[in-house]
C-alpha cells in the first residue's frame, strides 16, 4: 500500500483539514549496529494546506523488530510516534525540517520513518531483566545458569582451600 496523499484540495482550500490513514513501507535499516525492521505501519491523522505548504498533523504506529541487546534473542516492541510534519514544493533554508513534494500528491513515507526513528528505545530487550549471555562461553542465561565456570573460581576461598586438603591427602 502506498503513503501518497493527494493533496490537490487541500492546497484549494486553505485551512480546510482532510483526515487520512495511510500504510508507508520503510526498508529495513541498520542503527547502532543492529538491523531494525518496520512492520504494519500506518500513519494517520489530518493535513492542512496553506500557500504551497501542507502540515501533517497525527501519529504513526508500527511493529518494530530487533534483537536484544542483552541475548541477541528477537525482540519485536509496538511503537507509536507523534507525526508532526510540513511538506512544502520548494525547499527553505529556514527550515531544515522540511519534506519537499511535487505536483498534487505527496509521500508520506519519510516523515513517518523520521518520527518512528524518533521514538526507537535505546536499545531493545527482550525482557527488563534480560540475564543476557555468559561472557565465557556465550551459553544464554535466560534458560538456566551455564557450567562452564565451575572448578575454576580461584576467587572462592572455599574452593582453594578443597585443593590444599587434597593435595595434603596425596602426600
Ligand atoms: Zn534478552
Ligand atoms: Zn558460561
Amino acid at each position: 500500500m502506498s503513503a501518497m496523499l493527494d493533496v490537490s484540495a487541500a492546497l484549494k482550500n486553505p485551512g480546510q483539514g482532510y483526515a487520512f490513514e495511510v500504510s508507508p513501507e520503510v526498508e529495513e535499516m541498520e542503527v547502532l549496529g543492529d538491523l531494525v525492521r518496520f512492520e504494519n505501519i500506518v500513519a494517520s491523522g489530518e493535513f492542512t494546506g496553506a500557500e504551497e505548504r501542507v502540515s501533517i498533523r497525527g501519529e504513526v504506529s508500527a511493529a518494530v523488530s530487533s534483537r536484544c541487546a542483552k541475548c541477541l534473542a528477537p525482540v519485536t516492541i509496538e511503537l507509536r510516534a507523534e507525526l508532526n510534519a510540513v511538506y512544502a514544493r520548494q525547499s527553505d533554508p529556514d527550515d531544515p525540517d522540511i519534506y519537499l513534494f511535487e505536483g498534487s500528491k505527496l509521500d508520506l513515507t519519510d516523515a513517518a520513518r523520521d518520527a518512528l526513528l524518533l521514538e526507537l528505545p535505546y536499545r531493545f530487550l527482550c525482557s527488563e531483566d534480560c540475564k543476557g549471555l555468559c561472557p565465557h562461553c556465550g551459553a544464554n542465561l535466560n534458560l538456566g545458569a551455564c557450567t562452564c565456570q565451575e572448578g575454576l573460581n580461584v576467587a572462592n576461598p572455599f574452593s582453594a582451600l578443597k585443593l590444599i586438603v587434597q593435595n595434603d591427602e596425596e602426600v
